[in-house]
């Protein structure tokens, strides 16, 4: 049996289910973005070690063969 008392509560639980699902919606569109922001940001030219032959930073070197 519906009273106006129950619909009410009904409406604030429905609301808060909504509104908590917006709220972690909004946080794994954040850190999506973040993470291709990242991702994005930490691209480091890669080369293949002429001597061993792994892929290492072409700043940094082979940390292999020093
Ligand atoms: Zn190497």
């Amino acid at each position: 049996m519906f009273t106006p008392t129950k619909l009410i509560f009904l409406a604030v639980i429905l609301a808060v289910i909504w509104f908590g699902y917006r709220m972690i919606e909004r946080r794994q569109d954040t850190a999506k973005h973040e993470r291709e922001k990242t991702s994005s940001d930490a691209t480091v030219d890669m080369i293949e070690c002429k001597k061993c032959g792994a892929w290492v930073d072409a700043k940094e070197g082979c940390s292999i063969c020093g």
